[in-house]
């Protein structure tokens, strides 16, 4: 029996160990990392699943996490806070490349294409790790088959904090899957609250204010065309969404799509 069958959970339902294959630091707050994915692990970009480690007192500490991978990925990637004084991420943060982490068997989640009605434009709005659904589905080619216009936003309190996202739309036009087919079709408008910043300031500002649309030089959004998924923290998800319904668009779900689709990227 190798190593990783050993510490496999006998239980069908509880958790598989997986391991840890690569991790990288982008701040103090921030890291990404990723794993093993088990064939039998199916799940489509965009949704999120409970992944975690064992505690000291041999329970486990699980933490809903969206995969930042695509569906079609040999491997899990997740995008990370460093929460301060987190059960989870505060021992999370110092796993290695050799290391275990739990995966649970079960993704779910309203961030993933057939929650949306057909439409022209897809706006993916995030602040934070809420970013990590959408890295998942800027590289999933259906994103590109359904929609004409791909506009991702990411604001984040520090410049060093976008370095994520910046590496993962810079990453899109080398991808053998989705380079040609998602080529001059995604916008990437990042927002920075705190550093300077050439777009300084929270996106639902600069939505009302107007300089998002002039920036990216695209009209405003219409029910007719357009689409949005948002994932943020609650106050930025509630602040967006009074915007989509001012705008004519109105919420999805996996049972009933529609116009726009929202998910917290952290509790609390
Ligand atoms: C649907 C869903 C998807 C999620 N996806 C991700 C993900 O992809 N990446 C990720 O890092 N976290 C994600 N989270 C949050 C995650 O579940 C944990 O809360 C996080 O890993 C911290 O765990 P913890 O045990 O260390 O601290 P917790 O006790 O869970 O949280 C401690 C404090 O940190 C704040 N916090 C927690 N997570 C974040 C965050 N992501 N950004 C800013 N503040 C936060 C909490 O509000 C709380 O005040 C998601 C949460 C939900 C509900």
């Amino acid at each position: 029996m190798n190593d990783v069958a050993s510490r496999t959970p006998s239980h069908p339902n509880a958790p598989t160990v997986e391991t840890v294959l690569s991790v990288v630091h982008y701040t103090d707050r921030l890291f990404k990392f990723r794993i093993t994915r088990p064939p039998s692990f199916r799940f489509r970009s965009g949704e999120f699943v409970m992944i975690g480690l064992h505690g000291g007192d041999g329970k486990p500490i699980l933490r809903a996490y969206s995969m930042a991978s695509p569906f079609w990925d040999e491997e899990l990637e997740f995008f990370s806070i460093k929460a301060p004084g987190g059960p989870l991420t505060s021992r999370l943060q110092h796993i290695q490349p050799g290391d275990p982490v739990l995966l649970g068997r079960k993704p779910t989640g309203t961030l993933v294409l057939d929650a949306l009605t057909p439409g022209r434009r897809l706006f993916l709005f995030s602040t934070g790790t809420g970013f990590a659904p959408f890295a998942s589905l800027l590289r999933d080619p259906e994103t590109y088959e359904k929609f004409e216009r791909v506009v991702v936003t990411h604001t984040c309190r520090l410049t060093a904090e976008l370095r994520y996202s910046e590496d993962i739309v810079d990453g899109l036009v080398d991808d053998p899957l989705i380079g040609e087919i998602s080529a001059g079709k995604v916008v990437h408008y990042t927002t920075c609250t705190r550093d300077p910043h050439p777009r300084p300031g929270r996106i639902t500002t600069r939505l009302d204010s107007g300089e998002f649309f002039k920036d990216i030089g695209e009209p405003a959004l219409s029910p007719e065309t357009d689409r949005a998924m948002i994932c943020g923290s609650m106050a930025m998800i509630q602040d967006m969404k009074a915007r989509m319904y001012a705008c004519g668009l109105t919420e999805g779900s996996n049972a009933q799509p529609a116009e726009f689709v929202i998910e917290k990227a952290f509790a609390g």
